[in-house]
């Protein structure tokens, strides 16, 4: 039977609207903007794009945002000194460096210098051990975030599943397997994680109950990959060329979807599908940052 679909960006619609309340409510009840510092390093075209998405969603919701494009001969002591800037502005609540950055740069050390009660797209060591041990006072990173999110408004439960996660970079798939795994309402999961060294992958994938694809590679997960009604969220974004000749590329994600769709139960497109939540999560983060920093419980 086919699959339905997961929609993104209906959901991510939602939780911006209930994001826009959050902000009207703390200019209301305690003449606060929640403020957020979007930091681009260098000509990426497709940071650039995420960077401006990020920008344009803050001041639809009236959060108070700034952008500070640094050129891509930016020296870590400059990075350094900006985001020291940031930590100390009292307008910021929320500080995001926009990943890749160029190879002159260490990620790491930008990221350790963000303050930990600032960094919204929960990266800094401190926020990401306490997602692991179960605190909630710190942050969710956006895009496993925006997956829990998915996962919960569809009404998947992956309590006692068995959730497969192909890949397991820091910003996806490691984090996507401590938030399945904690014991806690929406979680509960039994969880593998498969990777480039795993040995008879698909094996594995179709023992899945719920099937998380973070891989970065063109439609990888194959209808042979999938259990019969399986839920299947694709993180993958890429860019590949349309086939049809109709403009210069067509984003695929790394799930071949048509064939999945009339195998799983449950599945997200590319686009419309993960990535609309990953912003939304930012924003939400914001705001958790702007309540904390300013004692509003
Ligand atoms: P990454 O390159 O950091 O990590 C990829 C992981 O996949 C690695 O752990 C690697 O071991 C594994 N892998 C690679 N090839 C494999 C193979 N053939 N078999 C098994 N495992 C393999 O990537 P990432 O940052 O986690 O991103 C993954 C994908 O998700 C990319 O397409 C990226 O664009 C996308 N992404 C989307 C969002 C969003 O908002 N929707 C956010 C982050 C990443």
């Amino acid at each position: 039977m086919p699959a339905s679909i997961i929609d993104g960006k209906m959901i991510a619609a939602k939780v911006h609207e209930e994001t826009a309340e959050e902000v009207a409510v703390l200019a209301r009840d305690y003449n606060v903007q929640p403020g957020l510092a979007v930091v681009l390093v260098g000509d990426d075209p497709a940071s650039r794009v995420y960077v401006n998405m990020k920008v344009k969603k803050c001041k639809e919701l009236r959060i108070y945002s700034e952008k500070h494009a640094l050129d891509k001969t930016a020296t870590m002591e400059e990075v350094l000194e900006l985001v020291k800037k940031l930590n100390n502005d009292s307008r910021i609540n929320g500080i995001l460096v926009q990943s890749p950055p160029p190879p002159q740069i260490d990620e790491d050390e930008v990221v350790a210098a963000i303050n930990p009660a600032k960094d919204v797209d929960c990266f800094h060591a401190s926020n990401v051990g306490k997602m692991l041990i179960g605190k909630n006072d710190g942050f969710v990173p956006c895009t496993p975030y925006g997956i829990m999110m998915l996962l919960e408004r569809s009404g998947v439960d992956p309590s006692g599943k068995h959730a497969v996660i192909i890949g397991r970079s820091n910003i996806v798939g490691k984090p996507m397997m401590a938030l399945l795994v904690q014991k806690a309402k929406g979680a509960n999961a039994t969880v593998t994680c498969v990777h480039s060294r795993t040995k008879n992958l698909p094996e594995i994938t179709r023992q899945a109950d719920i099937l998380i694809a973070a891989i970065g590679q063109p439609e990888f997960v194959t209808a042979d990959m999938v259990k019969d009604g399986a839920v299947v969220i694709d993180v993958g974004i890429n860019r590949v060329e349309d086939p049809n000749g109709r403009s210069n590329y067509q984003l695929v994600g790394d799930v071949k979807y048509d064939e999945v769709f009339d195998k799983a139960s449950m599945i997200t497109p590319v686009p419309g599908g993960v990535g609309p939540m990953t912003i939304a999560m930012l924003l939400h983060n914001t705001i958790k940052a702007c309540k904390q920093q300013n004692g509003i419980v």
